[in-house]
This record gives C-alpha cells, structure tokens and sequence, in this order.
C-alpha cells in the first residue's frame, strides 16, 4: 500500500496521504487538505507494510469502488510520522557504515 507526501503549492501545506492501491495513487486527484488546491506536489513515495488482515472485503470493497484516497487522522499520522523516523535512522545506520 503506497503512502505518498505531498506539499501544497499553493500555501506550502505538507501533507501524507494513503491509497489503496498504486493504480489508484497515480489516478487520484490530491488537493490540499488546508486550502483546498489542486496544485500539490508529490514529494517522497515509499511502500507501507500494512497488514492486509485488518481489512474487511467490505471495506476494500468500497474503497476501491470510490478510489478516494484516504486522510489519515491525527493519531495515524503520528504512527506514520514515528515509523518513517525509525526507517531514517535505519538508512542512516545504514550508509554511514
Ligand atoms: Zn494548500
């Protein structure tokens, strides 16, 4: 499942946003949850592991039927935010070896 990071150009806003699928991602329109733009920015794009178990068929069902990407609230985005440290720091451990 493809997380990408986008940035507001328009107000300089950046801002995470899941998708379903990689399909999906390349389709989506992004606009800026702050502002409201269309004109974003795609900065990093990495894969997530996510477990596919905690999914219902009902609910990637409807998610890929709308293709709407998902917002992440507050407390997953601190997830994301504290994962995307750990793996940082990994690459970081990594490289200067
Ligand atoms: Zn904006």
């Amino acid at each position: 499942m493809p997380i990408y990071e986008y940035r507001c150009q328009a107000c300089g806003t950046r801002f995470t946003q899941f998708f379903r699928t990689m399909g999906a991602a390349e389709r989506a329109e992004v606009a800026c949850p702050s502002c409201g733009a269309r004109e974003v920015r795609r900065l990093i794009s990495r894969v997530a592991v996510v477990s596919e178990g905690s999914v219902s068929p009902a609910e990637e069902e409807a998610a890929s039927a709308s293709e709407k990407p998902v917002v992440f609230g507050r407390k997953e985005l601190q997830e994301i935010m504290r994962q995307r440290e750990q793996w940082a720091q990994e690459v970081e451990a990594e490289t200067s070896k």
